[in-house]
């Protein structure tokens, strides 16, 4: 069964090393029919960024050149946004005049321009306080801002090994309910992210109680994202992410986004 891919970068994001042709290439290696190209635009507390603005018109002429190239995948243009809630101003701006397909929520950092990737958590202790702050900019972002994906919930345990592979985020469910309850209450989608896959973590994202809460809550849309940066990593451990779906009752509800609208993806 073909899969759909909604979580993307390439060379046009600051941190992607892969080019838009070997994107799509992989993508029919792995039966992907359609991808979202999901570049990074971030507002950060205290410091600009401007990656962006810097390849618009390339990044989109390069879009335009795959669809023309590769007519077997659909090609979505997309963004993901990272801490739009941290100016309002500043994003109703951003989007006014571009159109994408697909929008994707993300917190990448903290206030202070402290980048979670970066951070460095000794003991749990410190792990616990930056999770705090972590779900908090999440929950915030959710109230302040509409948005059509909540990418990678999990993204810290991705980049803090001291978690341990077991650990698992069930410590901080008190945090992560309202969020979901949230996200299904706005019809936001949870994205399952698999760049754990071929990480220390070793497997998609988030946990398979996470996904299971989501349903409880009324959650009625996920997306798969490979998060691929680099070449080779477009569709990794979606067989596995399919099967956490059926597992927590949520096969029948991935979707993909076309013009920002949900449409349902059948395995
Ligand atoms: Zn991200
Ligand atoms: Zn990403």
């Amino acid at each position: 069964m073909p899969f759909c891919d909604m979580h993307t970068h390439t060379v046009f994001s600051f941190d992607g090393e892969n080019f838009v042709s070997s994107l799509c290439s992989d993508a029919l290696k792995e039966n992907i029919r359609a991808v979202a190209m999901t570049e990074h635009m971030d507002f950060f507390d205290g410091r600009d960024y401007a990656y962006y603005g810097l390849f618009e018109e390339n990044r989109y002429k390069a879009v335009l050149k795959a669809r023309a190239l590769y007519p077997s995948i659909e090609i979505f243009y997309g963004i993901e946004l990272g801490q739009p809630h941290y100016d309002p101003l500043g994003t109703a701006d951003f989007l006014k005049g571009r159109s994408f397909d697909i929008i994707l929520g993300s917190i990448h950092d903290l206030r202070g321009g402290r980048t979670i990737y970066s951070l460095r958590c000794r003991d749990m202790k410190e792990c616990d306080r930056i999770m705090e702050e972590y779900f908090y900019e999440m929950e915030l972002m959710l109230e302040a801002f509409d948005f059509d994906v909540l990418a990678h919930l999990d993204y810290p345990a991705r980049v803090f090994p001291c978690m341990g592979k077991e650990a698992s985020l069930k410590r901080y469910d008190g945090l992560i309910l309202p969020i979901l309850e949230k996200c299904a209450g706005k019809g936001v989608a949870l994205e399952i992210n698999t760049a754990g896959t071929d990480k220390w973590l070793g497997r998609p994202g988030p946990d398979i109680w996470v996904l299971e809460a989501f349903k409880k809550a009324g959650g009625e849309r996920v997306t798969m994202g490979s998060d691929s940066h680099r070449p080779g990593c477009c569709g990794r451990g979606f067989k596995e992410a399919e099967s956490m779906l059926r597992e927590a009752g949520l096969a029948g509800c991935l979707v993909y986004y076309k013009g920002r609208r949900a449409l349902p993806w059948v395995i």
